[in-house]
């Protein structure tokens, strides 16, 4: 018998449970470790509320953890209830599947200043995680500044942008959407520090932004690139390029019946964060491209007041204390997902926060051919019980799979009409849920 211990239940943990699952048949046992009692990590807590359809996933995932080979062991934090020298001790086979959930740090003066978020605070706060339920951002405030030219900066955008109606059917936490309906917010500027043609943006999330209720994008037409250097993107990028273009020939008219404007600021790299106490005004520099399409400032600063910046410049792993960690690239150190003899990374953790979800499907395939070679039949290594005995001795409540489809069950009866669910955003309310 094999045993493997999967660290973080999103989409890698279970991509890469489904690969053991096939690979191994019945000859293995894995047990999918998460330090928080509700399981699917990015899809609960990163994907945006309004994207459902991307949420379905999970859907996959419970087959996966709905097998007798398959057992999710929550509310337990490695490094705090186990170590992971204690896993390796226990199991064949110990998996970091934990994602990227911390900021890349914004490193400019300033950058700590009451009304500074990052992404992963932001996003958190409404898609419900329980560490960011406190946040109270504040949306008092006419204009807010959001810094980064990829995906998460535009969910952000939409989600500050959209009409209580147009989260209808999303699961949008009510803190969240009760203070959203208040927001002053009249213009939302994202800050890139390159040009249309460097976007990390992907033609759907883009386009969602022509088809807001209340909101509409602003792109200044001498920021693009004459038409015909488009020919020489690739389809995707050709294609987000081409709403930005769509953008630029909003008319005037059609903007006046808008409450927000969302200003697409190009070549604009942040400088620093001004105000007294809190946040009052971003300073930017403006930027040309070098020969290798880097940003590289011009001397020009000029100042953006604003309340709230939020700031959507990627994502990065947490290290783990005696686990090789690459720093300047923020994932844990490996080779083809290999950390040391018997420790292994898959998904964000190994290879750093990008692609989509799919990505790490194939990604958790390959972790466990890796696996298999290592491990060969397993090493009569205790798993579960060994776990289990020692969580109990340290008096670790462990919320399983069938507890959380309790707090499942839970979240979609108290549910706002219309919504899917309410999460529960308190770690004790969900362990209630589930008991
Ligand atoms: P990302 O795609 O890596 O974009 C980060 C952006 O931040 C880039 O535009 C980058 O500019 C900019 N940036 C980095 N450091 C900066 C700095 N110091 N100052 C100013 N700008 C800076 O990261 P993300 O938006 O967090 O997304 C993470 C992953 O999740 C991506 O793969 C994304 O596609 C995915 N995602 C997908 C969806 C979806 O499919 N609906 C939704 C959300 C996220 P440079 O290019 O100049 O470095």
């Amino acid at each position: 018998m094999r045993h493997i211990a999967i660290i973080g239940s999103g989409p890698a943990g279970y991509y890469s449970a489904e690969a053991a699952q096939k690979k191994f048949g019945e000859d293995v046992r894995v047990d999918i470790i998460d330090r928080l009692p509700v399981p699917f990590g990015l899809i609960r807590f990163g994907v945006a509320p309004d994207h459902q359809s991307i949420k379905a996933v999970s859907g996959r995932y419970e087959k996966v953890a709905l097998s007798e080979n398959v057992r999710f062991v929550g509310n337990v934090t490695v490094g705090k209830d186990v170590s992971i020298d204690e896993l390796q001790g226990l199991y064949d086979a110990v998996v970091l599947a934990t994602g990227a959930p911390d900021d890349r740090k914004l490193d400019i003066p300033g950058g700590d200043l009451p009304g500074v978020y990052g992404s992963a605070a932001f996003v958190g706060w409404y898609n419900g995680h329980p560490d960011f339920a406190d946040l109270e951002p504040p949306l008092d405030g006419k204009h807010v500044a959001i810094i980064g030219n990829g995906n998460v900066a535009l969910d952000v955008a939409r989600i500050l942008s959209k009409t209580r109606a147009e989260f209808g059917g999303s699961d949008i936490v009510s803190h969240a959407l009760d203070v959203l309906e208040t927001s002053a917010t009249e213009e939302i500027t994202i800050l890139g520090r390159r040009g249309p043609h460097q976007i990390a943006m992907t033609p759907k999330e883009l386009g969602e932004l022509a088809h807001l209720d209340r909101a509409t994008p602003r792109v200044d037409k001498l920021d693009l690139p004459e038409v015909g250097e488009d020919a020489l993107l690739e389809p995707g990028m050709r294609k987000s390029v081409t709403h930005l273009r769509e953008f630029a020939a909003i008319p005037e008219a059609y903007r006046a019946d808008k409450q927000i404007s969302i200003n697409f600021d190009f070549f604009a790299a942040p400088v620093r964060v001004e105000g007294d106490g809190k946040v009052e005004r971003i300073v930017v520099e403006r930027t040309k491209l070098d020969e290798q399409l880097r940003s590289v400032g011009t001397g020009e600063t000029y100042a953006i007041p604003c309340s709230m910046v939020i700031s959507c410049i990627g994502y990065q792993t947490p290290s783990i204390e005696g686990v090789p960690y690459e720093h300047g690239r923020g994932r844990f150190a490996n080779v083809e997902g290999r950390i040391l003899p018997g420790l292994y990374c898959v998904g964000w953790a190994r290879r750093g926060p990008s692609g989509t979800i799919g990505t790490n499907r194939p990604d958790g395939y390959t972790i466990i051919d890796a696996v298999a070679e290592d491990i060969g039949e397993g090493d009569g290594k205790t798993g579960r019980p060994g776990l289990d005995a020692l969580l109990e001795k340290r008096g670790v409540q462990v919320v399983k799979f069938s507890d959380w489809k309790k707090i499942e069950e839970a979240e979609i009866a108290r549910a706002r009409d219309g919504a899917p669910r309410e999460k529960f955003v308190r770690i004790e309310d969900m362990i209630a849920a589930g008991g």
